[in-house]
């Protein structure tokens, strides 16, 4: 199959059944750099996600029949299809999301890895055989697909937030409707392109862009004939589905806001620590869950540390994803960007200083904010308690690693922490103190299909990738033999 192009992989129809269903209401997706309109998008309505429902549960009896050889089979071909057209994939992120065209393919590159991973994952969903007591019996342990599945995603990673969830879905046996984000559906739609034409059955993904998440979310929520919702976005509407999920039990994974700590202690490598921070803080212009949030560094290092991070920032380029070199791209919309400026400007008033940045570039555009550096920062400002999701590093500091523990703990949230140390009691002590779902020591890289990725608190509930990752699309299913002789 010959590469595709970034426009022949620009769908703008809802993908039902393996078909390509438009609406005639629709809404535009437009690229942030630029305000342009990239596709007047089909709108799915409450009925639009009935029919999408009723097609994944037709699917599902055979999908679910096919050997687990087979559905490893399409995923892989689904996973080379995906690294054959990641330059297409990735423009065409970049178009809609404003992520620099290297880093969107980067994050294909990734998604895809979800893709391969849960390929081999299908053929490693193993049971047990129970010895008992009764020696006339036997219990038969057995994995089963959960059904019907939805999910509703995010618009900070268009790609590898949906393939996270429909690779393991598939990998399990089960079919799946997504509700991809109103902002950036078109490398969603342009996935199931991908899938269709690599031979995964018709109505075994279904995906339904709308502008109405609040009525489509809550029938992916409440039907009955969906077994499990993913959701990965904020901690809100993670909430607003669970409870909706309630009605059914339906099975939840939710990956939420976080609010990440980054720990520098005295006897950490400090240059080192500082380009792991830029490198974490950075990635998609600091719109991500996984950010760190609060940069914390112990008071004898705080001035070193502040330099170094300063002057790495003042070296970064902003600039539309197409251009070549530049490290940040614009934020998604007005409000990411009205909400960064809040944050930054009531710090600055309740008496911290604007080290770097601190203002739109307008030069550039609307959207286009400059990498900032905030220091001076406490731990009662909204700068401290709020999720940034942009391109700022708010340094705050502490004296004893005890209070530095403390504070990172601070928050309802725990999905990523990082810290910087080389003292190995320190790592052990510091890393089994953090209440998070993952902890990066010496890195800010800590996202890989091989690792499970989720929270605990007001972060989520279930782990996305590794060998635990397909667990939250299976179901135990104990059979008790008797009668034995
Ligand atoms: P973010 O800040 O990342 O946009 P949201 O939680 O608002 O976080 O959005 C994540 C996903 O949830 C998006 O696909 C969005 O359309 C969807 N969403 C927003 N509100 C609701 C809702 N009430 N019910 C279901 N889905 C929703």
């Amino acid at each position: 199959m010959s590469a595709h192009s970034m426009s022949s992989l620009t769908k703008s129809d809802c993908f039902i059944e393996g078909h390509w269903v438009p609406t005639e209401k629709r809404f535009n997706v437009t690229n942030p750099a630029t305000g342009e309109v990239l596709a007047e998008v089909a709108d799915a309505d409450d009925e639009l996600t009935q029919r999408a429902i009723n097609v994944a549960e037709t699917a599902l009896a055979k999908w679910r029949k096919k050997t687990a050889r087979e559905r490893a089979v399409l995923l892989r071909k689904w996973y080379q299809s995906m690294m054959d057209n990641k330059q297409a994939l990735g423009e065409l992120m970049s178009a809609e999301q404003g992520k620099p065209i290297p880093e969107a393919v980067g994050e294909v590159e990734y998604g895809a890895s979800f893709v391969d991973w849960f390929a081999g994952e299908a053929e490693r969903i193993n049971g047990d055989i129970l010895p008992l007591t009764d020696s006339s019996k036997r219990v038969l342990v057995t994995k089963e697909p959960v059904g019907v599945c939805a999910a509703i995603t995010p618009w900070n990673f268009p790609n590898a937030m949906i393939t996270r969830k429909i690779a393991p879905a598939l990998a399990a046996g089960c079919t799946i409707v997504v509700k991809p984000p109103q902002l950036t559906p078109l490398s969603s739609l342009a996935l199931a392109q991908l899938a269709s034409e690599v031979g995964i059955p018709d109505g075994v993904i279904n995906i339904i862009p709308t502008s109405d998440a609040k009525t489509v979310g809550k029938r992916l929520a409440t039907s009955p004939q969906v077994r499990k919702l993913s959701f990965t976005g904020s901690t809100g509407v993670g909430k607003i589905l669970m409870q909706q999920c309630s009605e059914h039990v339906s099975k939840v994974s939710l990956e939420l806001g976080g609010n990440a700590p980054f720990l520098v202690f005295d006897d950490a490598d400090i240059e080192q620590a500082a380009e792991q921070l830029i490198a974490c803080k950075f990635r998609n212009g600091g719109q991500t869950c996984v950010s760190a949030n609060r940069v914390l560094v112990q008071e004898s290092v705080a001035e070193k540390f502040t330099q170094a991070i300063v002057s790495k920032v003042k070296a970064l380029k902003v600039g539309p994803g197409t251009e070549e070199g530049v490290d940040l791209g614009p934020l998604i919309d007005q409000d990411a960007v009205d909400k960064v400026q809040r944050l930054v400007l009531s710090a600055k008033s309740d008496g911290a200083t604007i080290e770097a940045g601190g203002s739109v570039m307008t030069e550039l555009g609307d959207l286009f904010y400059a990498p900032t550096v905030v220091s001076g920062v406490t731990d009662d400002m909204d700068i401290t308690k709020e999720e940034i999701f942009g391109p700022v590093i708010a340094i705050n500091t502490f004296e004893t690693e005890e209070e530095g523990i403390k504070k990172a703990n601070d928050t309802p949230f725990g999905l990523a922490s990082y810290f910087a140390a080389k003292d190995t009691s320190r790592i052990f002590r510091v890393s089994e103190a953090l209440e998070y779902g993952m902890v990066g020591v010496n890195t800010g890289g800590i996202s890989h299909a091989y690792n499970p990725f989720g929270g605990i608190k007001e972060s989520g509930i279930g782990r996305e990738g590794s060998k635990y990752g397909i667990d939250e699309y299976l179901e135990l299913k104990t059979v008790t033999l008797g009668g034995l002789e």
